[in-house]
């Protein structure tokens, strides 16, 4: 009877020191909220594009179909890729890289894609482009219907590194869609260890082909890939590679990096 009136009081404190942290709004228990504790703050609020795929409220947007003021050349010059008349940003040739103005540290992204309609060159030569996470991590761009290539460098593929796990490609220039989660890499300090790598997930057309994968380090051709040191936030670009792809409906959302557990 003892031991369970001092439970019972125990119990009572908890719950009364429980309450009063909960009124001064802070957390407990190691950081961690109470189970359905209503004094936890609400998420913030955000609004939902009207139709799947289109931004929500809180998106940054690169690209709408008109406005390319968010987007540079490489030098940070005006683009030299055109808008053509379906609303689509394109690649011309020897046009260059196009990077964001913004720079971006772990985001979530939406980008929709096509490779030209007409089928020409075969294997790396169809339908590449590519967007680099940071300026460094590629995520392939290439028409991957019914065009074989070596696996880690087709569409879906972090290129040179990971093969996608399924291939989800639509024909040739039909509109493809991206929707990614990439988590910047944590450096130790300002040396080329990493102490968390860059994390990349990615569903191609509504199927997964990335699932939170661990990116090596910077995309190279033909060259195994390995981390070198850089800024937290860096620009997002788009890579020409001698063929005209279109990209449209381009957004992101500046997401909270996930810390590293030494
Ligand atoms: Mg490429």
């Amino acid at each position: 009877m003892k031991a369970l009136m001092i439970l019972a009081a125990a119990g009572i404190l908890w719950t009364v020191s429980i309450s009063q942290e909960a009124k001064k709004g802070q957390m407990k228990h190691g950081g961690v909220w109470a189970v359905h504790d209503v004094n936890e703050p609400q998420p913030p609020l955000v609004t939902p594009g009207a139709k799947p795929c289109q931004a929500p409220s809180d998106a940054i947007v690169i690209f709408d179909g008109k406005d390319t003021s968010q987007l540079s050349a490489e030098d940070g010059g005006s683009i030299k890729w055109i808008v053509n008349d379906e609303g689509a940003l394109q690649c011309t040739r020897k046009a260059g890289v196009v990077r964001t103005k913004q720079e971006f540290g772990s985001i979530q992204l939406h980008i929709e894609w096509a490779t030209p309609k007409k089928i020409e060159g075969a294997g790396q030569g169809r339908g590449n482009s590519g967007i680099f996470f940071q300026g460094i991590y590629e995520l392939q761009v290439l028409c991957s219907h019914e065009n074989l290539t070596y696996p880690d460098g087709m569409a879906g593929a972090i290129y040179g590194q990971k093969k996608p796990l399924v291939n989800a490609s639509r024909p040739a220039g039909e509109w493809q869609t991206y929707d990614v989660i990439y988590h910047r890499p944590i450096f130790k300090g300002e040396t080329n260890e990493v102490i968390r790598p860059a994390t990349i997930t990615v569903f191609y057309n509504g199927v997964l082909v990335q699932d939170n994968w661990p990116i090596k380090g910077t995309t190279h051709h033909k060259k195994t890939a390995e981390y070198r040191y850089h800024a937290d936030k860096l620009p997002l670009k788009f890579q020409d590679h001698n063929n005209a792809v279109r990209y449209r409906n381009i957004w992101v959302r500046e997401i909270d990096d996930i810390p590293a557990t030494e």
